[in-house]
């Protein structure tokens, strides 16, 4: 079966096939012909993916995976959760919702944190989810110039994501994880 990303990131479409083909999915992922705008307002990574899903799903008639991802730290209870992108406030940026981060991290020696992505299928009879996890540590300034978000603050044995090649993140990354889940589940159908 032929199956819509949600997305318009080309770049995430291209990790995901990737996977998709190195771990023998019986599917393939295709990007969808038009983008559609789905405001992502729940209070869950899971909810939002889920929403995407179903827009996209009524739209196109057509089965569909949707993905969303955040970045949790234990010391503030979670966020900025779902509001990772916004963190910042409206005019955010991956520079100022890392700065705020430190900010409210400073003097915490709880620096504990995890990536998590949701995807999740629908088909229009059934949904399926899988959730993918990266922990880490929050640093106390930023290292590395790859990556985005909150990549150069976040480190893995000693180097940030942001010091990683694109490969090496994607080695061992929360889309990952959730990927590979999700191509075997789908296998199995
Ligand atoms: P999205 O659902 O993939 O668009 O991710 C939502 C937000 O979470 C992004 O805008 C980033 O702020 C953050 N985020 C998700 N994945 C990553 C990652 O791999 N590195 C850094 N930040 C990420």
């Amino acid at each position: 079966m032929q199956i819509i990303l949600a997305s318009q990131n080309k770049n995430k479409l291209k990790e995901l096939s990737t996977i998709f083909q190195i771990n023998s999915s019986k599917h393939s992922l295709v990007s969808p012909s038009r983008v559609l705008n789905v405001i992502e307002d729940k209070e869950t990574i899971k909810e939002n993916a889920e929403k995407k899903a179903l827009e996209y799903f009524e739209f196109y008639d057509s089965p569909v995976i949707a993905d969303d991802s955040g970045l949790f730290v234990d010391a503030l209870n979670g966020a900025p959760g779902v509001h990772s992108a916004r963190f910042s406030g409206e005019n955010a940026n991956d520079e100022k919702n890392n700065d705020k981060l430190l900010d409210l991290l400073q003097n915490n020696s709880n620096r504990s944190a995890t990536f998590k992505t949701v995807l999740c299928f629908y088909d229009g009879k059934e949904f399926m989810y899988t959730l993918g996890e990266l922990n880490g540590e929050i640093l106390s300034s930023p290292r590395g110039e790859n990556g985005f978000g909150y990549d150069p603050i976040f480190e893995v044995n000693g180097r940030t994501l942001a010091e990683m090649t694109l490969e090496e993140k994607s080695e061992i990354s929360h889309r990952k994880n959730a990927t590979i889940k999700m191509v075997e589940l789908l296998n199995e159908i």
